[in-house]
């Protein structure tokens, strides 16, 4: 086991839409290979935390409700290792509006609050919609997380 991760919404439930599912919502995601990543429920407004140190890459925050095809407000981390970029990277996506704390390139560090859980883009229902990265691949955030870290 590598890097051990925090769970992302504390309180928040793993769902059935697991890493490439093709259930009829996600069948037509990422080209066709099925869901990106995993989705946690949690209702609107809880807080999601940064499950390991790193450096912010990438927000959004801009988004007002449904975008088909969008992640919404999101905040992606570059994960570090003693200061160190360490190949990790994680995206938390469809946040509340203006939700997502921090600046790209700011510092955060595990456990910290960074954005709640938030329904926008192309989401149906409050939830969060979690990446894992590694060396710009996608894999299984199952590897990484779970709801009792
Ligand atoms: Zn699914
Ligand atoms: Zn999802």
């Amino acid at each position: 086991m590598s890097t051990q991760f925090s769970w992302p919404v504390p309180g928040g439930t793993r769902t059935s839409h697991n890493f490439r599912c093709k259930c009829p919502k996600h069948i037509g995601s990422d080209n066709g290979n099925g869901h990106p990543g995993v989705d946690i429920a949690a209702p609107e407004g809880r807080d999601i935390i940064a499950v390991a140190d790193g450096i912010i890459s990438a927000i959004e925050n801009n988004i007002v409700g449904f975008q088909e095809k969008s992640y919404g407000n999101y905040i992606e981390i570059e994960h570090t290792t003693n200061g160190v970029k360490n190949g990790l990277k994680t995206r938390y996506c469809h946040c509340v509006y203006k939700s997502v704390l921090g600046e790209k390139g700011g510092k955060v560090v595990k456990n910290q609050r960074i954005a709640k859980v938030g329904n926008s883009g192309n989401s149906q229902d409050a939830h969060l919609h979690f990446e894992v990265h590694k060396n710009n691949t996608l894999v299984d955030p199952y590897l990484y997380v779970s709801p009792n870290s």
